[in-house]
């Protein structure tokens, strides 16, 4: 059984001062495969003061220093990619071939973050004024538990290329994998404080992050219930705050698509990262008259889905993250059934021959209407719900019924119908006949989905603040 007590600040691996214990458990075994003491506001406090000292130097670097920090980074954590990923099987659950995707988009970001500074403007002139961008000061940056690896170095790079130190808090539910990505950024050997590292809950730790006058800035990642905590925590010391928060998204499937090929597509987006994905399409707009069809195309889809170890290469879907999780997605399929919606694929239960673990069978249900729970509210897991339209503007106005705006999908034989469908969903992103996002695109929300953006430039951006020097 691995222990870990310590937290990352000022360059050391030290000891916490919390009490608290939690365990992380293999979620395919169940078994508890370490324990973990959290870190306290004290721990909280240690880090921010380091970061504080760290940034005065940090705020002074020029492109060229920091460059090479981000190149050490990446260094760092691709030679750790192995771990990085085996600890996301073993700790979350993600199917290897989605863990060997993070481990390598882990260092990955710190390499496009030194490209774009290789170009980057930070003075530029504007009439009389020399217009800078300046570091916005001590970053937090808090990550979710669905994303870990990624979210930090993501988030590390664009502070650290913006010339801010920060401190880094991941979720308490992932111990592990908090402790791997130290290592690996630990490896980098850059200055003491520049990013500092601690494992703890959101209402001790997380609550000083976002209420110390000493941090400028919050890059969160997370649900929309606990994005709305920070923001009004922050305002009181009118911290600049970013929030890219829970998603609904919508698949739209226009008459003229090749739905053998789009159908598939549109259940991986909806069960891509074992359904637990902020940007899962997770309600599937199509055709009011083709629905038979593709109800068919589902239920041959799924009858051969692989799920099971996520340790074989083979396996789309492996299991929940924790029993929590697992309890809730069991939750909404019941939900499902009692708002009337019909059950064509999966349901209650762990999928047949699987006797341990938070397995759950990709489920999906159809003849669901919008205002039904499971089509408003994120489910997190492999649940998808099928609705029909008989317009494109029918199915853009049943995308746009929701609070939530992350990113969408849309599919067509024609671009330009695609283009124009996209044009109008309120959407942060999206993917017109392709399932991946491109990571230089601004990435966030609209509406409930979160505030500001992150990913190349835009990312960089938000660490950044606005400073005009006009002389006479
Ligand atoms: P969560 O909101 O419960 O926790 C996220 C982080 O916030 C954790 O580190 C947690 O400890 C911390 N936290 C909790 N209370 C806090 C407080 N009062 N002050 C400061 N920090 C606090 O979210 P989760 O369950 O870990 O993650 C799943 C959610 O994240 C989903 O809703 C998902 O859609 C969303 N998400 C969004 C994106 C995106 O880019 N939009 C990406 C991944 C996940």
């Amino acid at each position: 059984m691995r222990q870990f007590n310590q937290a990352y600040i000022d360059g050391r691996f030290v000891p916490v001062h919390g009490e608290t214990v939690v365990h992380s458990v293999n979620p395919a075994t169940e078994q508890v495969i370490a324990t973990a003491i959290l870190a306290n506001r004290d721990d909280a406090k240690a880090a921010i003061n380091a970061a504080s000292r760290a940034q005065r130097s940090l705020g002074q670097t020029g492109k060229s220093e920091r460059i090479e920090m981000l190149r050490q980074l990446q260094a760092a954590v691709l030679a750790h990619a192995d771990d990085i990923r085996d600890v996301t099987i073993e700790e979350y659950g993600a199917p290897a071939s989605r863990a060997q995707w993070v481990s390598q988009y882990a260092s990955q970001c710190f390499a496009r973050t030194a490209d774009i500074l290789q170009t980057y403007d930070f003075t530029r002139r504007l009439g009389d004024a020399v217009v800078q961008q300046v570091p916005v000061g001590v970053s937090a940056l808090i990550a979710p538990w669905n994303s870990v690896a990624g979210t930090i170095c993501n988030k590390l790079a664009s502070a650290l290329g913006a010339g801010c130190a920060s401190v880094i808090k991941p979720s308490e539910l992932s111990p592990l994998q908090t402790q791997v990505t130290a290592r690996a950024l630990h490896a980098a050997g850059l200055p003491d404080g520049c990013f500092n590292l601690l494992l703890g809950r959101g209402e001790d730790v997380g609550d000083e992050l976002s209420t110390s006058v000493d941090v400028a800035k919050i890059s969160f990642t997370g649900s929309t219930r606990t994005g709305k905590l920070i923001a009004r925590a922050a305002v009181e010391t009118m911290k600049r705050v970013s929030l890219g928060l829970t998603g609904k998204s919508a698949t739209i499937v226009l008459d003229d698509a090749d739905f053998s090929v789009v159908v598939p597509q549109a259940l991986a987006v909806a069960f891509m990262n074992n359904g637990q994905a902020c940007i899962a399409g997770t309600r599937l707009l199509v055709p009011r008259r083709r629905l038979e069809e593709v109800v068919r195309l589902v239920r041959a889809q799924l009858a051969t889905l692989p799920v099971g170890d996520p340790r074989d290469a083979a396996t789309v879907l492996g299991p929940l993250a924790s029993r929590e999780q697992y309890e809730r997605i069991q939750r909404y399929i019941r939900r499902g059934l009692e708002q009337g919606a019909t059950l064509i694929a999966g349901g209650e239960g762990r999928p047949e021959g699987l006797h341990r673990g938070y397995f759950v069978k990709p489920t999906v249900f159809a003849h669901v209407r919008n205002d039904m729970d499971i089509a408003r509210e994120e489910i997190f897991g492999p649940v998808l719900s099928i609705l029909t339209f008989e317009t494109d503007a029918e199915a853009v106005s049943m995308a746009n019924d929701s609070i939530y705006g992350l990113q969408a999908y849309v599919f067509s034989a024609d671009a330009h119908r695609a283009q124009q469908i996209a044009q109008r969903l309120e959407a942060g992103g999206v993917l017109i006949n392709r399932t991946t996002i491109d990571p230089c695109a601004p990435f966030g929300g609209f509406k409930q989905s979160g505030i500001g953006r992150e990913n190349g430039v835009s990312g960089l951006e938000a660490f950044l603040e606005t400073k005009a020097l006009v002389t006479g």
